[in-house]
């Protein structure tokens, strides 16, 4: 039978009751399911109910009846699993609660999926104190979260991090409004030639107190909090605006933004991307979306339509990360691309690894049998970009040729790029 618990204090004096009936060896899950407010007032109260019991009697049939079931809030729960040997057999255990929780139900005759987030934390292996065990626990939920994982089991080098991830989704929406980002820039030159063909705009956000924020951190954030479109809105026109102070160089080089997969579904992206180019005055073909080819897998045909409709308008696509997603070549050809970048992990042991040697190779033929353009990103060294040349790819952007710039610094590399240009014997 579930334990129905609501103040803190008591699940913690709970803890400590069953921690020290199993000799301190357990594990805390903890469980949240997301979106229900959101369902509730959807479907009403009765029925988000009805659900919740529903998932109730599912995990406790799936668990062991030495383990314990609490209801901690409306849409929170925790398992004490006694008795647990180690990391493993506690994962174990986890993955059959998600499992479990991942397994679609049936409202109003529809099939729906109930977003969710699990948080690990063992005993005595984290620590045998109820407090602490909790704590790390949500703390291991809030990376779940944060990752977009199932579940995942606490990990003491993320304690400062996470818990600045929980401010970052609060000022992440001021953070337009209050003038925090910025783009740098990241040329893409000619293998052939040596000369800039364009760049990549990176945003950047200067946090008031936590400093600059990785993009790695945030965006991910963005996306869950429904952030992506105003971010990309900002991005769009930011980089088209300075890139008609490019000065001579506007005339011919590219910009690249990266967008989120998340963009494909925002049914005003289309317009906003055409009246973008209008207003800035940008040949479409100047213009390359960034998209990574992970997110593109999760709905092919879907992403497909659009980027298709992009592309018919003379704007260039460009699939990034390319060879993380596992998309298989029959999949590729649906596709729509002007481009494609080879992931960085591929570059980085290009040097000293066969088979990365191998799939870079067999990558760009097959990117030229299909008349791509191909980039190699993550290029750090000379020695790296004479092997991607003899390989035969075509452009190249890395720490090796330039850092992503601040725009001001961006265009003085420009002048100083044409200068090297004109230099007599060179
Ligand atoms: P990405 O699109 O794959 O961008 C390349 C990342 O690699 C950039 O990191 C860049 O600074 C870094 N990089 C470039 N050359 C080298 C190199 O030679 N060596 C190494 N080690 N790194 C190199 P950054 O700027 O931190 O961006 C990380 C990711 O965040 C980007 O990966 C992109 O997915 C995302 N991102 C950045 N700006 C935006 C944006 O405006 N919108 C969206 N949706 N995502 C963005
Ligand atoms: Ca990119
Ligand atoms: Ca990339």
């Amino acid at each position: 039978m579930i334990n129905q618990i609501q103040a803190p204090i008591e699940l913690l004096n709970n803890l400590a009751t069953l921690l020290a009936d199993s000799g301190n060896k357990g594990a805390l899950i903890l469980i949240r399911l997301h979106g229900m407010s959101r369902m509730a007032s959807i479907f009403g109260t009765r029925i988000t109910e009805e659900i919740i019991l529903g998932l109730i009697e599912k995990i406790e049939q799936g668990i062991r009846p030495t383990d314990t079931l609490m209801r901690l809030g409306r849409y929170e729960f925790a398992i004490f699993i006694a008795n647990v040997l180690n990391r493993g057999h506690a994962t174990l255990a986890a993955n059959k609660v998600a499992g479990l929780l991942s397994q679609p139900i049936v409202i109003q005759g529809k099939e729906r999926n109930l977003p969710f987030s699990i948080g690990l934390s063992v005993s005595p292996l984290h620590t045998t104190d109820p407090e602490q065990l909790c704590k790390y626990a949500d703390l291991a939920l809030i990376a779940a979260k944060i990752t977009q994982s199932p579940y995942q089991v606490f990990d003491p080098e993320d304690l400062a991090g996470t818990v600045t991830n929980w401010d970052i989704e609060g000022d992440l929406e001021k953070a337009i409004a209050n003038n925090q980002f910025t783009l740098n820039y990241q040329p893409k030159i000619s293998a052939a030639t040596s000369q800039i063909i364009g760049a990549e705009a990176l945003i950047r956000w200067n946090h008031p107190t936590h400093g600059r924020i990785p993009p790695d951190q945030f965006i991910p954030i963005a996306e869950r909090n429904g952030l992506m479109p105003k971010i990309t809105w900002w991005v769009l026109n930011t980089a088209l605006r300075e890139r008609k102070q490019w000065g001579r160089a506007t005339q011919n080089l590219s910009i690249a933004i990266n967008i989120s997969a998340l963009d494909l579904t925002d049914k005003s992206f289309f317009k906003s991307v055409t009246s973008a180019i209008g207003l800035w005055n940008t040949p479409p073909e100047l213009l390359t979306l960034e998209i990574t080819e992970g997110s593109l897998m999760k709905d092919i045909a879907f992403s497909a339509n659009i980027l298709r409709k992009i592309q018919a308008h003379g704007i260039k696509v460009s699939i990034d990360d390319f060879g993380t997603g596992y998309s298989s070549l029959a999949y590729f050809k649906q596709l729509p691309a002007n481009e494609l970048k080879i992931d960085r992990s591929f570059i980085l042991n290009i040097l000293n690894d066969e088979l990365d040697q191998h799939i870079v190779s067999t990558i760009i033929q097959m990117a030229k049998k299909m008349r791509l353009d191909i980039v190699a990103e993550g290029v750090e060294t000379a020695r790296m970009l004479d092997t991607l040349t003899e390989l035969g790819c075509d452009i190249m952007q890395g720490y090796h040729i330039a850092r992503p710039m601040p725009q001001q610094e961006f265009v003085a590399w420009i002048a100083s790029n044409e200068q090297d240009d004109n230099r007599p014997g060179e």
